[in-house]
């Protein structure tokens, strides 16, 4: 089998180090015996349905923003992304990503960039810097652990995500959105309703930064899973890695704010 990941606008948006995630999804399909190709699509570049199988989408600063949300809109990339995150294919958006596939970002300056309209959610920028570790229990039975993995793993908070956040903007979920997970420690998506992310059929927006996928192995494996079920229109079961070094490294993130 093969996947193309789709890495958008990595040369524009890509933030602590949010290329950690590529590296992650190209390794796990590797270890699998699965053929992988990385596709770089930025300001330009031409896309049409089914040229990916799973899309990322970093983080970046307002000014990059700004460039970015012009060709989503112009190149008509940003329709695409949507009509193939419809269908099912998955995507993981983080920050800066992740808000310009919501319905708008309001920067402190300047106009509202224009959003893909992907997650039922808009950003205001604002004067608070959320920044830090975050820990999140997930919302979404999608990807939650069995629960004796949950008991065999002993982990501190069954069911979380770890990453880090460094934000301004603030996300608002409308109504009937449904969160990536609560907040256990960190800010989220606003800091003030305790949410975090959105997921969205299988396309994942969220703050967390870190690179988020490294440390929480069972979303990555989500991902992949749900990209070669699209493309092959089969159930999909991915065989087990020793998550050994991953599920310690979550377990340090967690144990910080024990
Ligand atoms: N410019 C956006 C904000 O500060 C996104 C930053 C980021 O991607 N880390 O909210």
């Amino acid at each position: 089998m093969k996947i193309t990941l789709g890495y958008l606008y990595s040369d524009l948006m890509n933030i602590y180090g949010d290329t950690g995630n590529i590296i992650t999804l190209t390794k796990r399909a590797q270890w699998r015996g699965i053929e992988v190709e990385i596709r770089h699509i930025s300001v330009g570049d031409k896309l049409k349905k089914g040229d990916v199988d799973i899309f990322f989408f970093g983080g970046g600063q307002d000014q990059a923003q700004e460039l970015v949300a012009k060709d989503l809109g112009q190149s008509g990339k940003g329709k695409v992304i949507k009509e193939e995150a419809e269908r099912g294919v998955p995507l993981l958006a983080i920050c800066g990503g992740y808000q310009l596939l919501g319905d708008y970002y309001q920067p402190h300056e300047g106009p509202k960039l224009p959003g893909v309209g992907l997650f039922p959610a808009y950003t205001k920028a604002s004067f608070d810097r959320m920044i830090g570790n975050i820990v999140i229990r997930i919302q979404s039975a999608e990807f939650r652990m069995q629960n004796e993995e949950i008991h065999n793993s002993k982990f501190l908070i069954p069911n979380s995500l770890v990453g880090f956040e460094n934000h301004s903007g603030k996300t608002y979920l409308k109504d009937g959105a449904k969160p990536l997970g609560t907040v256990v420690k960190g800010h989220g998506n606003n800091g003030e309703d305790k949410s975090e992310g959105c997921i969205h059929k299988n396309a994942v927006g969220t703050y967390m930064h870190g690179s988020l996928l490294p440390k929480n192995p069972k979303l990555a494996d989500w991902l992949l899973k749900k990209a070669l079920e699209v493309k092959y229109g089969k159930e999909i079961k991915l065989e087990p890695l020793d998550d050994t070094l991953e599920n310690q490294a979550h377990q340090a993130a967690v144990s910080r704010f024990s």
